[in-house]
């Protein structure tokens, strides 16, 4: 009788579980596995539970890593480069400021189009062809 009873409790602790969190008891089957064992809490509380550490250590991250200010291609480049640059810019095709500064064409005008470069009498007033 009482291997019996042992058993019937035995079957009911492994087939339904207490979540510590909503306080109910569900099927083993809402609790994830950990390993040999299943979790403490049933599934929609374990979401729960580690979505609010989720967050929480996120917040924590980014107090810790303020976003840095992110540079563009022509503020990343030195000032002597960005001198050189400014200097050739709008007195001759692209194509040749790009061989002038050592850099490819094609990010040159991708720059122009995002208007990375600062705004310059190169750009305000294109300097004419002299006349001969
Ligand atoms: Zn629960």
């Amino acid at each position: 009788m009482m291997s019996y009873k042992y058993n019937n409790n035995h079957k009911k602790m492994s087939t339904h579980k207490y979540c510590k969190d909503c306080k109910e008891v569900l099927p083993i089957d809402d609790f994830y596995k950990a390993g040999k064992y299943r979790q403490s809490r049933c599934k929609p509380c374990y979401n729960k539970h580690t979505h609010g550490n989720l967050k929480r250590a996120r917040a924590i991250y980014k107090l810790k890593n303020p976003p840095k200010k992110k540079l563009n291609g022509f503020q990343k480049l030195s000032d002597d480069q960005k001198a050189e640059l400014l200097k050739y810019l709008g007195t001759m095709p692209m194509v040749n400021v790009a061989n002038m500064v050592g850099l490819n064409k094609y990010t040159l005008l991708r720059w122009k189009k995002k208007k990375y470069f600062p705004e310059t009498e190169y750009f305000k007033y294109p300097l004419k062809p002299n006349p001969q």
